[in-house]
């Protein structure tokens, strides 16, 4: 379907024996990186190579399958990555200096800080300590309110990746019930944003939505992002929905004693049947997450992008 053309529309009518579509993350994420490439290898020519600095406060388990995505792209192209691990005992006045540092020098294009952070440091107000030109998470409040303004520079990665996503299955999201599960600022949120910037009737839900089911049951198209494994199931969802899996979660694997598998939000075996397509976990959002990360720092190394024209359509497709 990609580069077809043709709109895809939400709601296919269903076979009794339905194999979905399978909204392929990795395929995607492979093409968004073939489309920047020659980008890169021009800022390498000019002796510009990109350079991405992640900073953790403490060592986090739950950040580490992250960075180790984050860092096995960037080796394989040929982007310097730099992981600064602070003393998890370090304040907040202590990790604003490390930002501020980053932000002066001139050799580091992209800043990154790991979370979960450890309790007491405030993720919000450290985000604004990083440079709104070298912040290739979309997080400072400048790049996330450009999401608000149809101001497109440095876009959270996640919530590109889900636009990209859709954008390349040729959904047509104009008028179309979008359900968000999740309202997390880094993505739930501004998911609903640039949905919404598609003019798509868009409802979000969250921990203390009453009856998750009414919501999710009227979705032409359902994006989960909450980190609740068969948060999802069949039962709440209408035929020929388009499902969009965000979350990641680590859970017993049956087949291994002992190891661990990772799985979405979504009963994947039960909702799949119903949907007309569905991201896999793993290989749906998360490595089109990844290429958005590297996107981003081309763009950063590039200098501050000039904002896109949201009225330019098709805006996500790579
Ligand atoms: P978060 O913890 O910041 O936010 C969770 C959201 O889920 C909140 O808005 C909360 O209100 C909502 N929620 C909690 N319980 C709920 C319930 N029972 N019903 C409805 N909503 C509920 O998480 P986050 O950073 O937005 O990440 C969400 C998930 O996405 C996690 O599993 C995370 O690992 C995953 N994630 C994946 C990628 C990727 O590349 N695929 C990137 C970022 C996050």
């Amino acid at each position: 379907m990609a580069g077809s053309g043709a709109t895809w529309y939400p709601c296919w009518p269903m076979s009794d024996a339905h194999t979905p579509r399978l909204l392929d993350g990795k395929d995607l994420a492979q093409r968004v990186l073939e489309k920047f490439r020659p980008r890169l290898e021009a800022l390498v020519e000019q002796g510009q190579r990109p350079r991405l600095v992640v900073v953790e406060v403490g060592e986090n388990q739950a950040a580490r399958s992250y960075i180790r995505g984050q860092r096995r792209g960037a080796d394989s192209w040929g982007i310097e990555y730099d992981l600064r691990t602070l003393p998890a005992s370090t304040d907040e006045k202590g990790v604003r200096r490390v930002l501020r540092e980053l932000a002066a020098d001139p050799r580091v294009t992209g800043v990154l800080l790991a979370m979960p952070l450890p309790a007491g440091l405030g993720a919000r107000s450290l985000q604004q300590g990083i440079k709104p030109s070298k912040d290739v998470e979309g997080v400072h409040p400048e790049n996330l309110g450009g999401c608000l303004y149809g101001s497109y520079r440095l876009l959270p990665c996640t919530a590109l990746a889900v636009m990209a996503l859709l954008e390349d299955a040729d959904v047509d999201l104009r008028g179309k019930e979008v359900v968000v599960v999740g309202h997390s600022e880094i993505v739930g949120k501004p998911a609903a944003l640039l949905l919404l910037a598609r003019d798509a009737t868009v409802t979000v839900c969250h921990k203390d939505t009453q009856d998750l089911a009414a919501h999710t049951r009227k979705a032409d198209v359902l994006v989960v992002a909450v980190g609740k494994p068969g948060l999802i199931r069949a039962d709440m969802v209408k035929d020929g929905v388009i499902v969009v899996d965000v979350g990641i979660n680590a859970v017993p694997d049956a087949d291994n004693p002992g190891k661990v598998r990772l799985v979405g939000d979504v009963d994947y075996e039960g909702v799949a049947p119903k949907a007309a397509a569905i991201t896999p976990v793993p290989g749906g959002v998360g490595p089109v997450t990844v290429a958005m990360l590297l996107r981003n720092t081309v763009l950063a190394a590039e200098g501050m992008p000039p904002p896109d024209d949201p009225s330019q359509l098709p805006l996500f497709r790579f």
